[in-house]
């Protein structure tokens, strides 16, 4: 079975096992896990950020520095499908008891003029919430993996300073984006308040993110950590992991994106299906399947018949993420895969 449902599938490998296996321990919640301190060292220091504090896992990172940036009843402005408003199971509004307040854009790009609309969409004053924290994706998970734009970081950065509030960026994949543009990770995380990025996704660790920031800030992220259920004990094997990843891992995710690109070319070839080529970035590729069927279950049951896994993204959308585990081979193998299902889908509209 070739599966191209996510980047968060790949499974360690035996020399990540060995290192995970003779990784030094200690208990994380009394500062004493050398592998996890080890871990937080190397982060501040390949982000050049003050503290960094490690996480069981990227939705745990978004709700602690969520949590630690605004107070209850007040707003974080943000963009309506990035994973904090879309995919944290409204975590927000229990966890923190804040509003979002979103505005929807067609590339999922925020930027400064759409904060200040957001701004000055209520009149504000003591009768409303009061906004404190905006927060920016990349890659945008919704958006086919796109990566924003820096020079946009950088002004909205400009602008959330002079105002007095908060900038996050949820950087789950994040190293995608360093690999796909070359721009390098202290840029980056120069241009924030606080990030948090990923190991479980295209860096194939099997768990745990990092959470930057201010010393201030880290602060009490460690306390909400705890409050959230995530201050874990001999946690060091899956931080030697995370640094297995980084040592041996990050630099391979330019081969997952040269896959991408090329399996986008081959799909491309084939009729009735819409790829929407130049906006392919990192690891991900969009497939529009509306003109053949709009039943998106039909056609990845289809796929899993043949051997290959993909995901239903939305309505008349799938959805390919190549991970490390994926071989030029199994681009091939799964675009002839995806030919067949079509030819035979579109035969039975015909006939119909
Ligand atoms: C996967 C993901 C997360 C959260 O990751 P988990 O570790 O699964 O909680 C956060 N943001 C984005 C954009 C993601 O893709």
């Amino acid at each position: 079975m070739i599966d191209m449902r996510s980047d968060t599938l790949t499974k360690p490998s035996e020399q990540m096992r060995e290192v995970m296996r003779t990784a030094i321990v200690g208990d994380d919640c009394y500062g004493e896990d050398v592998s996890v301190n080890n871990l937080e060292e190397y982060c501040k220091e390949l982000f050049e950020v003050e503290a960094a504090l490690f996480v069981p896992s990227g939705t745990m990172a978004n709700q602690i520095a969520i949590k630690a940036q605004v107070e209850e009843g007040n707003e974080i402005l943000t963009e309506a499908n990035y994973h904090i408003n879309f995919y944290e199971s409204a975590s927000t509004a229990i966890l923190s008891r804040a509003v979002l307040n979103c505005v929807r854009k067609s590339d999922g790009i925020i930027n400064k003029s759409d904060v200040q609309e957001l701004i000055n969409s209520k009149p504000r004053g003591p009768l409303y919430s009061k906004p404190q924290l905006v927060t920016i994706e990349n890659t945008i998970n919704y958006y086919q993996g796109k990566t924003f734009p820096l020079e946009t970081i950088k002004d909205l950065y400009n602008y959330t300073r002079n105002i007095g509030i908060s900038l996050h960026m949820d950087g789950a994949r994040l190293f995608n984006a360093h690999i796909a543009t070359g721009i390098p990770l202290n840029e980056y995380a120069r241009n924030v308040d606080t990030l948090s990025v990923c190991f479980a996704k295209g860096l194939g660790a099997p768990f745990g993110s990092m959470l930057m920031g201010s010393e201030k800030f880290i602060n009490s992220a460690r306390s909400i950590r705890k409050q959230f259920g995530g201050g874990l004990h001999q946690i060091g094997m899956y931080a030697s992991a995370a640094q297995y990843a980084l040592d041996y891992h990050l630099i391979q995710i330019k081969k997952d994106h040269q896959l991408t690109k090329e399996m986008a070319i081959m799909l491309n070839e084939i009729p009735k299906i819409a790829i929407d080529i130049d906006s392919i970035e990192t690891n991900m590729i969009f497939i529009n399947i509306k003109s053949l069927t709009s039943n998106v279950s039909e056609f990845i049951k289809l796929c899993e018949d043949k051997g290959l896994l993909i995901f239903p993204w939305l309505p008349g959308i799938v959805r390919i993420v190549i991970n490390r585990h994926i071989s030029r081979e199994d681009i091939y193998k799964a675009t002839e895969i995806i030919d067949i299902v079509v030819n035979k889908l579109s035969g039975r509209v015909v006939h119909a």
